[in-house]
């Protein structure tokens, strides 16, 4: 489960605009140090920075070609995976793909490390393959901001080596469990953290109906819309949601994709709670 109302009030006070787009984060890292400037600066022609110490994150592997720019951008999120409603909200988007080839819709999975086994990674293949963008969700699932920064870092980079045997990708999209986030996991976390624009709260047990009520009345393009793996309200809710975007002119597409398509840069340490268009209110 990830949202507390503690959360979303934290999250409230905290709230800046990024001055780069009009991503919606609460806090901007600390700068590449002096030192890295200084190095390539001497060079006639400096060299690209390593990734690791790049203050954005690498989007440049991003898929957009099933993005239509005529569309509104949401992205669906699904926590707490995989577990064994992954497959039927996957047939749900195949079934959606295969009768609106003009509107491909997708999503972003956040995953425990600790439900990684062999049947779990063939599925998140099975997703990667169909568009779906793997995100990290910790491995045990604790509250971060509990632990040590060793633990903390270990319940991060356990979870990204693990979806790298899936992916290949070395690091990914952080949501933390509960949302609950510190200094400490921002400034070790080396991705961009994901919060939400609209809570569903399927995990309660809520109607697939208020599942869709609740999305449709609150998005708007570049919100991110937290649902969890595990529901069987969460599949019914889906099956609604997808065309009922599409007839609201809207695509569901993965965090990083509606990020780029909407050169929404984001910065590794910082915390969104959406991202759209440059100058949108
Ligand atoms: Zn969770």
């Amino acid at each position: 489960m990830s949202n507390r109302l503690f959360t979303a009030f934290a999250c409230l006070l905290t709230l800046a605009t990024c001055s780069f787009c009009a991503c919606a984060q609460t806090e901007i890292p600390a700068p590449i140090p002096p030192s890295s400037i200084e190095e390539s600066s001497v060079e006639q022609i400096p060299a690209p920075l390593p990734q690791e110490i790049s203050p954005f994150w690498n989007d440049a592997g991003v898929d957009l070609s099933k993005v239509r720019t005529e569309r509104k951008l949401v992205a669906l999120t699904f926590d707490d995976a995989p577990r064994n409603k992954l497959e039927n909200l996957l047939a749900v988007f195949t079934s959606f793909n295969e009768n609106n080839p003009d509107c491909h819709a997708s999503a972003t999975v956040f995953c425990n490390g600790n439900l990684l086994d062999e049947h779990a990674r063939t599925l998140l293949h099975t997703a990667l393959v169909a568009g779906w963008e793997l995100g990290n969700h910790t491995q045990n699932h604790l509250d971060l901001t509990a632990l040590s920064t060793q633990e903390q870092r270990f319940e991060i980079d356990s979870t990204d080596a693990l979806l790298q045997t899936v992916d290949g990708n070395a690091r990914h999209l952080l949501r933390a469990p509960f949302g609950r986030i510190d200094d400490r996991i921002r400034a070790l976390a080396n991705a961009p953290i994901i919060d939400w624009t609209v809570d569903t709260r399927d995990w309660t047990g809520v109607s697939a109906e208020t599942i869709v009520r609740e999305v449709l009345s609150k998005i708007y393009a570049g919100a991110i819309v937290l649902m969890h793996d595990g529901f069987e309200q969460t599949v019914e809710a889906v099956k609604t949601l997808l065309p009922a975007l599409k007839s609201a002119g809207y695509q569901a597409v993965s965090v990083s994709a509606m990020a780029k398509a909407h050169a929404c840069k984001l910065r590794n340490g910082s915390v969104y709670i959406r991202a759209r268009k440059r100058g949108k209110a």
